[in-house]
């Protein structure tokens, strides 16, 4: 029952007791009532010795004792009679009235009093269930995770090794007189596994775990974050050795702005000390560690990482592709996959897919196969999976004009014949002109392995596939469309990262001219202070490379106008080509009939080559 209702109830049951011992006060108090014309006939005929007002009642009482009250029409009247008669007139204030105003003040001291009472057994409550409720513990009934489902990032598992032993054997580390560990940052982009690496621990280990979050420390009260960082602690002493985990802790370590007294900041500030005092606080006796995750590690407070603190780092990167390969198999492990379904083909398809987005795609791809009502997971619903993850569902119903599919086709085409043609870019693995999640059309390029360094060739032939697309457009309706935006703020970012970060300009120098302000690993970045012409210069550069680039393209395009048309004609027709049928159309027979000006455009079906004709077969089929 609700502390509120219970305090209700009693709150209920006072009140009733207060009425009766009312009523009963009342009772006794209470005189004989006569009717008015009674009183009158008293007053004439009998003996009255006194008569007092109260209110508009009067008690008469007898010579002899006798007394009764009455109510009285018009006091004034009744008081200049009763003086000729010579009785005894006493005024009274009217108590009942007095009393009534006593019984509202009671009730509302008592109604605040409950609900005080209520609301800080509640807030108590809150309080201690605070720490309770994130614990997990190793008692079979939530589920332990080992290190075995962690795969595809052995190193980081080698350094925590380190602490599972601690946490199974703390005494054999304070004979030997070693300090132990306190605190691990594991840093790492969302979803590359540092929860479930944390959790993994407390598993191996077998010991208690409480998952937190950095914003579950960040209240709307000053102080509130501190008081359950020291609660949190107090707690998990009684339940050591164990493990607190903190999941973004960047929302309470980050950087401490000096002199900021935004109340926000002063929370945080607060509640990160609070956590670096018990941190420092632990003795060797209290086996806890703290494992704290990041994808921000870049804003936190360095006080953070000194001795005795976080001092051990994990950086955890997206797998590459054997990390990819076993993170599939430990969660192909759980679904029904095809016996031929080679996995190491499906992780070179997904590259920089962290373990989250494993996890999900094997997911989705179970899904599609279960909505095919097909036994087993296959290369396919794989295949399909991918495309909804990286580009949206398909929105097959979105009604485009036949003029805007032409443009689209041949924005897809200029963007694939030049990837294909650049012999510094990665091979097509599609071309689709069907609108997914929010983009129309789609070229997508696979690399071959996981680059890790770019050169300066590669990134200006991906620049260059950027432009091809608007490119296309141009030479084929002289025309520009809004289709390019995505294409050229990505073009634009590469151009900027390459002369700034890369120091990949001649004239500009191997300088930095951006600081890296954003997340793990990338993202935009600021310009760095400098001079109005340095940045004009700067400016130059990016323009620049991108206009060659764009140069390059149309130069392209123009030079093999007729594959241009040919691919987006298909295009249209097909909607989706992948990779083969991409080969075939590029290497036909037909490309050369076109280039003489034989035919407009071909037609497999007419063509005298039609036997031997790959593309016509395919299309046949
Ligand atoms: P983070 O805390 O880094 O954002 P999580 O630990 O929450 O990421 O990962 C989410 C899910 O992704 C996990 O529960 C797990 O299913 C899957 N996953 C992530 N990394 C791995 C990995 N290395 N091995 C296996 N599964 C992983
Ligand atoms: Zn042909």
């Amino acid at each position: 029952m609700p502390i509120l209702v219970r305090n209700l109830i009693i709150f209920l049951f006072f009140t009733v007791l207060l009425i009766l011992g009312y009523g009963i006060w009342n009772i006794e108090h209470r005189f004989r009532s006569v009717t008015y014309s009674e009183f009158r006939y008293c007053l004439a005929n009998h003996d009255l010795a006194t008569i007092t007002f109260i209110g508009n009642k009067v008690v008469a009482q007898h010579t002899d004792g006798d007394s009764y009250e009455t109510t009285v029409p018009n006091a004034e009247k009744l008081i200049s009679e009763l003086q000729k008669k010579d009785i005894q007139i006493i005024f009274k204030k009217d108590r009942s009235e007095q009393i009534f105003h006593g019984t509202v003040l009671l009730y509302i001291i008592m109604l605040a009093l409950t609900v005080i009472i209520s609301l800080s057994k509640k807030k108590k409550e809150a309080e201690s269930k605070f720490a309770s409720d994130k614990l997990i513990l190793p008692d079979g009934k939530h589920k332990t995770f080992t290190f075995d489902d962690v795969a595809g990032i052995p190193e980081a598992l080698e350094e925590l090794q380190e602490i599972v032993n601690f946490l199974r054997n703390p005494d054999q580390y304070s004979q030997i007189g070693a300090v132990s560990p306190k605190g691990v940052l594991l840093q790492g982009s969302p979803g590359t596994g540092k929860t479930l690496l944390a959790r993994a621990i407390a598993g191996e280990a077998k010991v208690p775990f409480y998952h937190f979050s950095g914003s579950d420390f960040v209240e709307m009260f000053v102080g509130v974050g501190a008081s359950r960082v020291r609660d949190i602690f107090k707690e998990a002493k009684t339940k050591a050795p164990c493990i607190i985990f903190i999941d973004e802790i960047d929302a309470v370590g980050g950087k401490r702005a000096g002199g900021a007294t935004a109340s926000g900041q002063d929370e945080r500030s607060q509640t990160l000390n609070a956590l670096l005092v018990e941190m420092d606080g632990f003795t060797t006796s209290d086996t806890i560690i703290v494992i704290a995750a990041t994808n921000r590690p870049d804003i936190l407070d360095p006080a953070l990482r000194r001795p005795g603190r976080f001092d051990r780092q994990v950086t955890i990167l997206p797998p590459d592709i054997k990390g990819r390969k076993t993170i599939l198999e430990v969660h192909g492990a759980k679904v029904a996959l095809a016996s031929d379904l080679d996995l190491s083909k499906i992780a070179l398809m997904v590259p920089g897919f962290t373990g989250a987005e494993l996890a999900n795609l094997v997911n989705e791809a179970a899904l599609m196969a279960a909505r095919d009502s097909k036994n087993v997971v296959d290369y396919i619903d794989f295949e399909h999976a991918r495309d909804r993850i990286l580009m949206g569902v398909e929105r097959k119903g979105m009604i485009i004009s036949e003029e805007d599919r032409k443009v689209l086709a041949y924005h897809e085409a200029g963007h694939a014949i030049i990837a294909k043609l650049l012999p510094n870019s990665d091979p097509i693995h599609k071309i689709t002109i069907i609108p997914r999640g929010r983009a129309l059309g789609q070229t997508q390029q696979l690399s071959v392995s996981d680059r890790t360094s770019y050169s300066f060739e590669y990134l200006k032939s991906r620049i260059t596939i950027l432009m091809g697309g608007r490119a296309a457009e141009e030479i084929a309706f002289q025309q520009r469309t809004t289709g390019a935006q995505g294409d050229i703020v990505q073009a634009t970012e590469l151009a900027t990262n390459m002369i700034c970060k890369w120091g990949m300009s001649e004239t500009v120098g191997p300088q930095a001219m951006v600081v890296d302000d954003a997340g793990f690993l990338g993202g935009t970045s600021r310009r760095m202070e400098m001079s109005d012409k340095t940045s004009e210069f700067i400016d130059e550069e990016i323009r620049n490379l991108l206009k060659t680039c764009n140069k390059d393209a149309v130069v392209i395009l123009k030079e093999k106008y007729y594959l241009l048309k040919q691919l987006a004609a298909i295009l249209l027709e097909v909607e989706t080509l992948d990779e083969e049928d991409f080969e075939i159309i590029m290497s036909c027979h037909f490309t050369e009939k076109i280039q003489a000006g034989i035919e407009e455009t071909h037609q497999c079906e007419t063509c005298p080559a039609a036997d031997s004709c790959t593309h016509s077969k395919r299309k046949l089929e």
